[in-house]
């Protein structure tokens, strides 16, 4: 009994980060070529992404000698988290170190009885938006669908609570990383894994147009989200240089077919920055693009990062655009900021640790558990 070097299981495909690799398909696939049952792969997804298996040894109702060979050539590796804070609002962050040494952020958002997960599909960023972080930081490696779905289950056994919604908003362009996103979205939505209702589960792109084509023809109820910052095409090209070539008229007929072809409406991010995009022109630009069409207008105070000089824009400022857009039928809501206090807020997610705030918990991986910094 062999594994080929075949399968790769996602576009992001490389053999050498192990199962965490593998969506549902491929990874049935892969079992099926070893002869295997059917159950075998939801039996496998279970202990994966339902109860967060941290080696195969622990999958004790599977043959051994299919666990050995599992664990020669498709490495199970859980994600460790190495740094862990904790907002005065509830949410928390994770930076979690993956199997090759690799740091994302991942974020939990209590709210109520919900818990939302913001979780990165890629290490970095390669689009360069002026006013993020992650994009400043450049681009590491895409994500694989099991890294992503593991950011979910870190959350909820942190809180000790079932994760209710998740966000592709942390790092990273997940329409750059698209068969991996996908997948894992999948895996979220399987019955064998988290379970989520593909209504709460929330794509946040840049506007890369063939991909919001290819995300309307998809089966399943996924939520979309567009980060717009301006409909205004010089402006948007200067803080959005990596969509540059992606025109806003082209994209008003992306989100236009979208809403069409699935009958649900998307959401434009609009982040709003004094005196760059906050003026009475950019406003008329914003109420031009979102008018007649089935959209959702999410305006978003913009939250500072380090790199950018971008100045929150006043709160007369975004409640004069909230009730203008109001006016013209456009449905709008201003996001409420969370997190700002441990940097957790959108835009704000970055690679490396922090130096230790008040709320900042170092985790030792070798102790296996939680110690308080010395700022704390
Ligand atoms: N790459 C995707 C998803 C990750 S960014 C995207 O761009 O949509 C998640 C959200 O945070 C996006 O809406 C993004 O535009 C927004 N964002 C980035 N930097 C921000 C900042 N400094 N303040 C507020 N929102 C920001
Ligand atoms: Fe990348 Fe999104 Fe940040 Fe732009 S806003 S750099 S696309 S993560």
């Amino acid at each position: 009994m062999t594994l080929h070097g075949g399968f790769s299981g996602s576009e992001a495909g490389t053999g050498d980060t192990g199962i965490k690799a593998l969506g549902a398909q491929a990874l049935a696939d892969v079992l099926t070529e070893l002869g295997e049952p059917r159950f075998r792969s939801t039996q496998i997804l279970g202990w994966l992404y339902r109860r967060s298996a941290k080696g195969y040894a622990e999958m004790t109702d599977l043959p051994a000698r299919l666990r050995s060979e599992l664990a020669r050539h498709l490495p199970l590796f859980f994600p460790k988290v190495v740094e862990r804070q904790v907002s005065k609002d509830g949410t928390r962050k994770y930076l979690v170190r993956l199997i090759d040494g690799v740091l994302v952020e991942t974020v939990g958002l209590p709210v109520g009885d919900r818990l939302t997960v913001c979780f990165s599909t890629q290490a970095g960023c390669a689009m360069g938006c002026r006013f993020c972080a992650t994009g400043f930081s450049g681009f590491q490696r895409n994500l694989h669908p099991g890294e992503m779905v593991d950011q979910l289950n870190i959350v909820a056994n942190d809180f000790d609570r079932r994760v209710t919604g998740a966000v592709a908003m942390g790092q990273g362009e997940p329409f750059a990383n698209y068969q991996a996103t996908l997948d894992a979205l999948r895996l979220m939505n399987h019955a064998h894994g988290p379970q989520i209702g593909a209504r709460h589960l929330t794509v946040s792109t840049c506007g890369i147009l063939p991909a919001i084509s290819r995300f309307a023809e998809e089966p399943e109820q996924f939520t979309l989200a567009v980060s717009l910052h301006s409909a205004v095409q010089s402006t948007r090209d200067a803080l959005m240089p990596g969509v540059r070539s992606h025109a806003l008229p082209r994209l008003r007929d992306a989100l236009i077919g979208y809403a069409a072809q699935t009958g649900r409406r998307p959401s434009l991010e609009y982040a709003l920055a004094d005196g760059v995009n906050d003026s009475d022109a950019e406003l008329d630009a914003l109420v031009a693009f979102s008018r007649d069409m089935l959209v959702h207008v999410n305006l978003i105070p913009i939250n500072p990062v380090a790199e950018s000089n971008a100045v929150r824009a006043s709160a007369s400022r975004v409640a004069t655009f909230a009730r203008k857009l109001a006016a013209a039928g456009i449905e709008v809501s201003v996001r409420a900021e969370r997190g700002a206090d441990i940097a957790a807020a959108c835009g704000q997610l970055r690679q490396r640790a922090t130096s230790g705030g008040a709320c900042t918990e170092q985790i030792t991986p070798s102790a296996g558990h939680v110690s308080q910094s010395p700022g704390s």
